[in-house]
């Protein structure tokens, strides 16, 4: 889609029209490689780069799609008082105030979460009308045997009478030197540290909690934790 630059720059959320002439005018923006004179030029949005003073800008109603490696210690909030969100880590050039993440993961809770600006879609993957599955592997205490995979599968209740839908639970492997087990769990809904209060429930503890996929759309693993990419139009649509 083709629009004037000054438009482009005013719909950054970032200047008024009179101040995007201006900024053109101080030779501050580029346009890839070239220094732009002129606002009235047309640019390609979905192919042409546009920089002011060096940095990438981009339009403020254009919604993204990121994939995180979120690393341990970082909140699932837009902003905390204490804490450095998964929003922190975000080097994002639209309307920054707009992003937000996909649900929540546990400070301590590492793993693949999606960052957006995008309410519906977020919507849509949150909601427990809509079941999508969401993978997990964890590191827990004790020797995890086909008992908890069976209580695990029948959809068991927690202390404060949650009642949950029926989870897979497959065994990984056993540590004998450690005495704990590494387990893969997919779950259908998303309450309230829930895999770590279906263990509580069997009388385990989850030492470590990894998010390994969400549907079908899997953790790129060549992202190291903290990095982040946005997600290509064919792993949109397996979650869309
Ligand atoms: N379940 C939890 O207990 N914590 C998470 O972060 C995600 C799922």
């Amino acid at each position: 889609m083709y629009m004037r630059l000054d438009k482009f720059l005013s719909q950054t959320g970032k200047f008024t029209r009179a101040e995007a002439k201006k900024v053109i005018k101080a030779k501050r923006v580029r346009l890839n490689d070239e220094v732009v004179k002129d606002g009235k030029i047309k640019i390609n949005e979905e192919s042409d780069k546009i920089f002011l003073d060096g940095e990438l800008l981009a339009l403020n109603n254009k919604e993204v799609y990121y994939m995180l490696n979120k690393p341990a210690g970082v909140v699932s909030a837009t902003r905390d008082d204490k804490d450095k969100t998964v929003i922190d880590l975000i080097n994002f050039p639209g309307r920054k105030e707009d992003l937000f993440p996909v649900g929540r993961l546990d400070k301590e809770t590492t793993g693949l979460l999606i960052i957006t600006n995008d309410g519906k879609f977020a919507h849509d993957i949150i909601s427990p009308k809509k079941h999508v599955s969401k993978t997990y592997e964890a590191v827990v205490t004790g020797k995890i045997s086909e008992k908890e995979v069976k209580i695990f599968s029948q959809g068991m209740e927690l202390s404060n009478g949650d009642k949950l839908q029926p989870a897979q639970l497959d065994i990984i492997s056993y540590s004998e030197k450690d005495d704990t087990s590494k387990v893969r769990v997919i779950i259908h809904e998303g309450k309230y540290h829930q895999v770590r209060r279906m263990f509580g429930a069997v009388s385990q503890r989850v030492l470590e909690l990894d998010r390994v996929k969400i549907g079908l759309l899997e953790l790129d693993d060549t992202l190291e934790r903290g990095e982040y990419r946005e997600l290509t139009e064919e792993e949109l649509n397996l979650i869309k």
